[in-house]
Parts: C-alpha cells; sequence; structure tokens
C-alpha cells in the first residue's frame, strides 16, 4: 500500500484465478454430484456412467453404504432380484460379476459385501470417501439472486472446507443419520440431549452385546424395528426388557399372525406377542416421553400423555426406535418446494402420504415428480420420501434412472417411468401404522425370521392411490 499525491490510500487488488473457474453458461463440462454411496446413490453412478456423463459420488463416511453398514446384522425382507439395479447389474456382469441368488433375502452386510462393494470399485476415484457435504449453494448467488441462476454450476461444500463445483446434484444422502426424537410431540423429551439413547437396530446378539447382557433395556417405537430389537434381546439371559408404544395396544405390531399377508410378519408378531403374554417383556402402552432424567438408578423415562396422566421406568439402556427424517439443511441456500407434512416434494406427497391410501399404492415416478424450483438438484432414494415410512430401493433405482435419462436431455425415456414393487403386506391406510412400516422394513436379525419370497405386483403408470397392490399392499 502507498498514500497517493490526493491524500486517499490507493489499496493494491490481487487478481487470480482458481481451479475449476466457470463462466456462466459452461456448466455442461462440470461433473454431476451424487451425495451418498448408499444403495441409490451407487445406483445413480451406474446409470451416469452407462450414459456416459462425467460424476463425482461423494461420501461422508470412510466406507462405502456407511448406513447399510449400521444395520449389517439385519436380514432384509425383499430378495436379491429387487435389491439388485439394472444399470449396475449390466456394469457389474460386464466386470465378471455373478448376481447372488435372486430369491435369497440378504443382509446389510451382504448387500455390501455381494452387491455395493464391487459396484463401488468399479467407479475408482470417482467415489471419493471421508467428503461429507455441508452445504450446496449455485456459484455467486444466493437463494434470493434469480437473473442467470439456471446458468451457474453449484456449489458444493465439504467438511474440510473444500468446494466441488457440479453441473447437477444428485442427493442420495438419506435419512438414516437424522431419526426421530424420543419426544411425544416430535420435539426432543426434556433432558433428551443430555442422556445417551441408543437408536435403532443396535447389534444386539452380535457386537453389542455386552451393552445389552444383563442390563434392563426401555425400546420405544411400535414398528419392526423395535419388534426386531425386542426379540433380540429376549435372547439374552438376565436381561430385563420394557416396551414402551404410543398406541393404546401393539395389535399392530405383532401383525396378523398366522394369518398374515408375510408369513415372516406374522412370525415376528407372534414371537414378540409371546413374550409380552409370557412376561418376558414388559409392556407399556400409552406412553407419551416426556422428559428423560439421568439418575443414580439409570435413566428415568418419564411419559405424560395428553390428558396429563403419567407414567415412568428407569432402565439402563434405551433404544430409540421411532423412525428417521430427512435432514434438508444442507441445501437450505436452494430453492426447494417441500411437502409441509411430509418434506419430500409437493408432486412426491400425494403419492406417497400414509395419510391418504396404502404405500401399496406409490405410483411409478421419476425426474417430473422429483423437481424442485430449483433446476438441477433432485433428492433421491430414502429421502425422497421425506417422513413416508414405505421406501424401497426398487423405488429408487427408477428414479435414478429417470432423473439421469433427463440430464442427458432423453426425456422419453426419463418419462417413462415403471416400477414393480414387492407385495409386502405391511402397509396399510392406517397413519399410525404406515408411519411404523419404514422402521417395519427391518424384519429379521441375520439368524433368519424370514423365508417366504415376495410375489410382485406391476404398478401402471395411471394406478390410483385407493388402486391396492404394489409393495404393501
Ligand atoms: C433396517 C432396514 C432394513 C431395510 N430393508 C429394506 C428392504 O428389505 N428392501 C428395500 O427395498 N429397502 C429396505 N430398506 C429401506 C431402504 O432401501 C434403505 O434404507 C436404503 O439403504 C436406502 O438407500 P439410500 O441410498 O437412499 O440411502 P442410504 O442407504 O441411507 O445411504 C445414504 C448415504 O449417504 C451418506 N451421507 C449422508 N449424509 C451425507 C453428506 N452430508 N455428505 C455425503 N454423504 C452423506 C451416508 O453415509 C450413506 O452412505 C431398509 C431400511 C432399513 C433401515
Amino acid at each position: 500500500m502507498s498514500d497517493s499525491c490526493c491524500g486517499t490510500t490507493a489499496i493494491e487488488i490481487k487478481q487470480f484465478t482458481t481451479p475449476q473457474q466457470t463462466t456462466p453458461g459452461q456448466t455442461g463440462a462440470l461433473p454431476v454430484v451424487v451425495i451418498g454411496a448408499g444403495p441409490v446413490g451407487l445406483a445413480a453412478a451406474a446409470h451416469l456412467a452407462e450414459r456416459g456423463i462425467d460424476f463425482l459420488v461423494v461420501e461422508a463416511s470412510d466406507r462405502i453404504a456407511a448406513s447399510v453398514a449400521q444395520w449389517g446384522h439385519v436380514r432384509v425382507f425383499s430378495p436379491w432380484k429387487y435389491n439388485i439395479d439394472a444399470a449396475a447389474r449390466r456394469q457389474l456382469e460386464a466386470d465378471g460379476w455373478t448376481a447372488p441368488d435372486g430369491e435369497w433375502l440378504p443382509t446389510g452386510a451382504e448387500l455390501i459385501d455381494d452387491y455395493l462393494a464391487p459396484l463401488a470399485k468399479l467407479f475408482r476415484d470417482k467415489v471419493r470417501l471421508g467428503a461429507k457435504v455441508t452445504a450446496i449453494s449455485r456459484l455467486g448467488y444466493d437463494r434470493v439472486r434469480t437473473a442467470g441462476r439456471d446458468e451457474v454450476p453449484f456449489l458444493v461444500r465439504l467438511d474440510d472446507g473444500s468446494e466441488l463445483q457440479a453441473r447437477a446434484i444428485i442427493d442420495a444422502s438419506g435419512t438414516y443419520t437424522s431419526p426421530n426424537v424420543l419426544g411425544a410431540s416430535g420435539l426432543q423429551a426434556h433432558g433428551e440431549g443430555a442422556v445417551f439413547v441408543d437408536h435403532a437396530l443396535p447389534d444386539v446378539l452380535g457386537a453389542d452385546r455386552d451393552r445389552y447382557e444383563g442390563k434392563h433395556t426401555l425400546v420405544v417405537g411400535a414398528g419392526h424395528s423395535a419388534a426386531t430389537t425386542l426379540l433380540a434381546l429376549a435372547e439374552l439371559p438376565d436381561t430385563p426388557i420394557t416396551w414402551a408404544i404410543r398406541g393404546g395396544s401393539a395389535a399392530r405390531t405383532y401383525g396378523g399372525g398366522d394369518a398374515d399377508a408375510l408369513p415372516a410378519r406374522g412370525a415376528l408378531g407372534t414371537r414378540l406377542r409371546a413374550h409380552v403374554e409370557s412376561g418376558r417383556i414388559t409392556l407399556l402402552t400409552g406412553f407419551f416421553t416426556h422428559r428423560v432424567n439421568a439418575t443414580a438408578e439409570g435413566v428415568e423415562v418419564v411419559s405424560r400423555d395428553p390428558s396429563g396422566h403419567g407414567q415412568s421406568v428407569t432402565a439402563d439402556r434405551i433404544i430409540s426406535a421411532t423412525g428417521y427424517r430427512p435432514d434438508h439443511s444442507i441445501a437450505s441456500e436452494l430453492r426447494l418446494d417441500l411437502d409441509p407434512v411430509l418434506g419430500s416434494t409437493r408432486q412426491m406427497a400425494p403419492l406417497i402420504d400414509p395419510n391418504q391410501h396404502s404405500c401399496g399404492t406409490v405410483p411409478p415416478h421419476g425426474v417430473d415428480e422429483l423437481a424442485h424450483p430449483e433446476p438441477g438438484y433432485y433428492a433421491v432414494g430414502v429421502k425422497s420420501y421425506g417422513r413416508a415410512p414405505t421406501f424401497l430401493m426398487a423405488t429408487g433405482y427408477e428414479q435414478v434412472r429417470s432423473v439421469v435419462a433427463a440430464l442427458a436431455g432423453d426425456w422419453q425415456a426419463a418419462r417413462d417411468v415403471q416400477l414393480d414393487l414387492p407385495e409386502t403386506g405391511v402397509c396399510s391406510s392406517n397413519l399410525a401404522e404406515a408411519q411404523e412400516q419404514r422402521v417395519g422394513l427391518a424384519t429379521g436379525v441375520s439368524g433368519g425370521l424370514l423365508s417366504a419370497p415376495l410375489p410382485l405386483a406391476t404398478v401402471g403408470a395411471t394406478a390410483s392411490a385407493e388402486s391396492g397392490g404394489g409393495c404393501c399392499g
């Protein structure tokens, strides 16, 4: 800096260019950034690769499919034939991979070892691990600025402070990392942040056994994650178990027993009911978690129902199996049009709304239903369903096929959406039950509670909400 003759201060301005700098209209040369290397993010990568579109998958964890790995000990209910994306299958087979038995029900760990890990390997350094996205925006544009907005690249900020530019974003970051709270009204229970709460599906009979054996454990929630966890806990000797649900009865969790459309679900429910009736599991109904307090005896969990009636239980361990919700905070600088109830797009909401119809009637959907006012940003996979509880991998695979076709400019393929959903028999039009079906997808510990393959129901593009059938009809 130096003083000028007029007495003002001259300021030295440095000019420089950073790598990856683009000018408006040049975004086509940039990669599509896929957020999350779960089943749907990796399927998106397969479709992008097949279409010859440059891409980068950024995964927060130091491993692929980190959320699936969390429930690796759980056996899924949908057999292999529904769990493998078509484009992924083509590329894996071209690489010499042999698909697992289509009728086999894999555990989460098998899903990774036998399918997702070999798939990710195909993409080499186009899958970047340890890269957590903390925010997305448009280069030089906040949410308010409009003129020329569509012409500029997306800006993706990572947790190490570095930034990427992208021509489009496929956000497959899931919901597993944002579980619902214990509090019955959707808000944290008082004191919830101050005590240690385990989230759904710990590996009770495996890696986490020591945490639970001999410890009084309280499980909160009425879905099948809760049921699966309770059955596993019941295998542990000297381990008192309490199960707290908001409803007045556990009938929905028990399912239809021998008459259940899904035999495995019936078996799960029948075993659970037997444990409750024998006193092995203590069931607390009408339990509206209001407060948790750490005490010398353990964690006291206090319920207060809407009429003011209270009850409480003190346990050594608390497992919250209350479901998940989407976290849209990374995209808060983008123009999103979210359904106020579910947190999906508004277009998607009527298709998946558990207040209105069975999840089995989810019609085929793709790029048009997933689009936000922010062109080029798509939340896909389980995140696209928001709080609706009935997402299936097969649905996500069709979503990304459609979105990638649109990004390739192939609108005919993008709009030709097809969906074959397994008819699981685990959904109903009842809101409370349907909200539990999301966690109800956890249908067995790895020992195997499931045996029956699932029949298919083809849902046409014109299927109505009331038409029945589909994944959960
Ligand atoms: C116990 C259980 C059993 C299920 N069983 C079935 C079944 O039988 N059949 C079926 O079809 N579906 C099943 N589902 C539902 C669904 O198919 C799975 O949840 C599936 O894993 C969803 O895939 P996804 O790719 O959308 O998200 P996820 O698998 O959740 O993957 C999201 C990825 O994004 C990463 N990520 C998160 N945030 C960021 C960030 N900010 N930056 C970068 N990366 C990030 C995560 O680490 C993770 O790897 C089940 C779900 C659960 C929980």
